[in-house]
């Protein structure tokens, strides 16, 4: 079977297939025109991919499953084809009719965080079984660096009465003042900074014709960060690391970062906050200067969150009036 990229969403595949592609024709999947590569070529990815799920009269239907929770393909329907094509071409424990689900250390990891969100808000709230039951340490560490120098932004609305902000006001509130965050708990600031000054608008919901500071800050040294926004890609891996451990992963990092990015509510009543407070300090513990998780706000825009303000200095500070509003709808 001859396939082309459009028959996927994945972005590796895509280009991977762009890349190897050596012929023009119609797809034998979506019947397009279009560079084509023998679909044998993607097997590897997809043998070990599929061998995260396993037969089971109870679970689920694997093609719904595979496009619901990682979306490789253009659609269902291109799903039960390529799939139908790889199963049979390959050696599996099940086939394409066969409901399926993961192994069980997949299955265990899609339910730890939710488990220990029900734990810390209505049971244990500072010693978790959830913590000490799981390998959390193989999943959550530092895996990039900052390097000395990078700058991060940090916005605050001009208070009535001031016209401008010194660099000294653009960082953390004093510890008695730190209300809990996202990240945060309750009286123990961190710095909370976005990688691009556009998206500190929108974190902090500044409004048409709002005067606004923006503190420019620069890293005084090469930072470790768990940056929960990394893209991991499974269909495509040279990391070397297992297929299972890469995919457990991203689905942590993806539901953790979902939570970190959510925007807090005026009627929370920081309940809601304590799983993510807990991440956070699990990450200071491993060594983490800081988290990173993508803003909500605005999707082209990340949120630095630093555990100790002393790691970058206000440069300097400038004033941006809000022109232009986009009020976007889904
Ligand atoms: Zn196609």
């Amino acid at each position: 079977m001859r396939i082309c990229a459009d028959c996927f969403d994945d972005d590796e595949i895509k280009q991977f297939i762009e890349n190897s592609s050596e012929e023009e024709g119609l797809c034998d999947c979506c019947h397009k025109e279009s560079n084509l590569i023998d679909l044998s070529l993607l097997f590897d990815h997809f043998i070990e991919f599929l061998n995260l799920f396993t037969c089971d009269s109870n679970g689920f239907d694997l093609v719904e499953k595979v496009q619901m929770d990682w979306h490789p393909f253009k659609s269902e329907e291109y799903a039960r084809i390529i799939l139908g094509e790889i199963i049979n071409k390959n050696r599996f424990t099940f086939s394409l009719s066969d409901k399926v689900s993961y192994v069980s250390d997949m299955s265990e990891c899609f339910g730890v965080w939710d488990e220990l969100k029900r734990e810390v808000r209505e049971s244990t709230r500072f010693f978790s079984k959830s913590i000490g039951s799981f390998p959390w340490a193989n999943y959550v560490g530092p895996n990039v660096k900052i390097p000395k120098g990078t700058h991060l932004f940090r916005s605050r609305i001009i208070p009535s009465g001031k016209t401008n902000l010194s660099t000294d006001e653009m960082g953390c509130p004093p510890k008695e003042k730190a209300t809990a965050g996202r990240a945060n708990p309750l009286g123990i600031p961190y710095l909370y900074l976005c990688d691009k000054q556009e998206t500190t608008f929108y974190e902090i919901r500044a409004l048409y014709l709002d005067k606004v500071c923006v503190g420019e800050f620069v890293t005084q040294r090469d930072l470790d960060i768990v940056d929960f926004s990394q893209t991991i890609n499974l269909f495509y891996n040279d990391s070397g690391e297992n297929l299972i451990d890469l995919a457990m992963r991203k689905v942590l990092f993806s539901q953790i970062s979902a939570d970190l990015s959510k925007p807090l509510r005026r009627f929370d009543t920081g309940i809601e906050y304590v799983p993510t407070q807990l991440i956070c300090e699990y990450c200071k513990l491993e060594n983490a200067d800081g988290v990173r998780f993508k803003s909500s706000l605005d999707d082209t825009g990340a949120n630095v969150v630093l555990f100790n303000e002393r790691d970058v200095i206000c440069q300097r500070v400038f004033i941006k009036e809000i022109r232009d509003v986009t009020i976007l709808s889904n």
